[in-house]
């Protein structure tokens, strides 16, 4: 069972019930779910935890729909290895690699759809919608297959191929727009009041927003049940970051863990990168931006979060980087050939922004240091397409060695 109590306006904290809804009518503030913590707090421990499924259901205390229900592709509990080729590399000690393009539909957005298509049955819809910068796309229309919903997913027309396809085979239909991902986003919001849908981050954004609190969890469970002393998180609407700030204080308000002095770094390409624009800046007012990247999965240019990202850059002692665009694909290639993980650009984003951040003396020797990786790169191959020149050889002895010098 959850234990939600309803929702609450982060700006002027009025109230109301557990709905379809993400905009306070008083001011137009986004909402947010509120649970009742005192009674959590009497039945959660490490042990009830550590016995659940191997799945972001294993934390149901601490989520606002209900397993037993569960709209569930097994999204979460993934990975966190311990990157020691590339902490070699970086003069760091202690960095872990949290693999979250190993989700069921390689992306971290797993999470955030499985609370909201289950809420969004819980609701009573038959229909799941998205507004997606591609990964989304994908999940959403995979947890609507597993459902027995209709799923309407919209995406820019400009995606790459690999996205396109990963949504497309769970048989939704799928809307290229032609337009950015805010124009898009604008499309779905005008949709969603005029279409009794689920938009998952949209109408239902306040329950969607909180599966990415399991980031934060899982890693917290398996470092030994604590915080890291930092994260190094990609970038787009800025909720990610937010929530992972927010289920590592959770855990040590319950108990679980001991106090949190975790440092929040957020990384964007520069191509689209109104969040550290603004961190630069010292400035809490976001100025949207026309995004030109690579990095498509991140290519947001008004973040609904951003304001939020950049309290939790200011509570945690963080900071934000921009990742000059030819450094994306760099990264992409220094995390697969040093640690053996293949990710998309939002991935190369993350591994830059480390470098970044070891180089600058930001992160240091001694501290446990986690990097999420929040999707995979066989969605996004066109990036790294330069790679793939294999050596062609007649299938003979003599043909391999007179192609290849390999010292016996
Ligand atoms: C959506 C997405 C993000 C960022 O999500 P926000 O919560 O909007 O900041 C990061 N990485 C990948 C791969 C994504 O698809
Ligand atoms: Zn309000």
């Amino acid at each position: 069972m959850s234990y939600i109590k309803g929702l609450f306006c982060k700006e002027c904290g009025r109230e109301y019930p557990a709905e379809a809804l993400n905009v306070c009518d008083f001011c137009f503030g986004p909402l947010e779910v509120s649970y009742d913590y005192d009674a959590i707090s009497k039945v959660i421990s490490r042990e009830r935890i550590a016995q659940g499924p191997r799945s972001l259901w294993r934390y149901q205390d601490l989520l606002p729909a209900d397993a037993a229900n569960a709209v569930d592709i097994n999204a979460g509990f993934t990975p966190l290895i311990k990157a020691n080729n590339l902490a070699k590399h970086l003069g760091l000690d202690e960095l872990y690699i949290k693999n979250d393009s190993v989700n069921p539909s390689f992306s971290f957005k797993d999470r955030v759809v499985a609370i909201a298509s289950t809420k969004a049955v819980e609701f009573g819809f038959d229909t799941l919608a998205c507004a997606s910068t591609g990964n989304l796309a994908g999940s959403v229309a995979a947890h609507a297959a597993r459902a027995g919903m209709r799923a309407f997913v919209f995406i820019p027309a400009d995606l790459e191929r690999g996205k396109v396809v990963g949504a497309a085979i769970y048989g939704p239909t799928l809307i290229a727009v032609d337009g950015s991902y805010d124009d898009v986003n604008r499309l779905c919001s005008e949709l969603s009041d005029n279409y009794n849908w689920a938009f998952v981050n949209i109408n239902m954004r306040p329950y969607y927003a909180e599966g990415s609190k399991t980031l934060g969890y899982e890693v917290a469970e398996q470092l030994g049940w604590r915080a890291p002393d930092n994260c190094i998180v990609p970038g787009a609407s800025g909720s990610l970051f937010t929530k992972i700030w927010k289920g590592l204080n959770e855990f040590s308000s319950m108990g679980l863990i001991d106090g949190v002095n975790t440092h929040m770094f957020l990384g964007q390409a520069q191509g689209c990168s109104p969040i550290v624009t603004a961190f630069d800046a010292h400035d809490f007012a976001i100025r949207p931006v026309k995004p030109n990247t690579i990095a498509k999965s991140l290519a947001i240019g008004n973040p609904a979060d951003g304001y939020y990202a950049l309290k939790v850059i200011e509570e945690s002692k963080g900071s934000a980087y921009a990742v000059p665009e030819e450094d994306v694909v760099q990264g992409i290639k220094d995390l697969a050939e040093m640690e053996g993980i293949f990710t998309e650009p939002a991935g190369g984003v993350v591994i830059a922004t480390l470098k970044h951040l070891a180089r600058t003396g930001q992160i240091k020797p001694g501290e446990t240091t986690v990097a999420f990786i929040t999707g995979n790169g066989y969605k996004t191959q066109e990036v790294v397409e330069d790679v793939a020149k294999p050596i062609l050889i007649k299938p003979t002895f003599a043909a391999f060695e007179a192609a290849v010098s390999v010292r016996p």
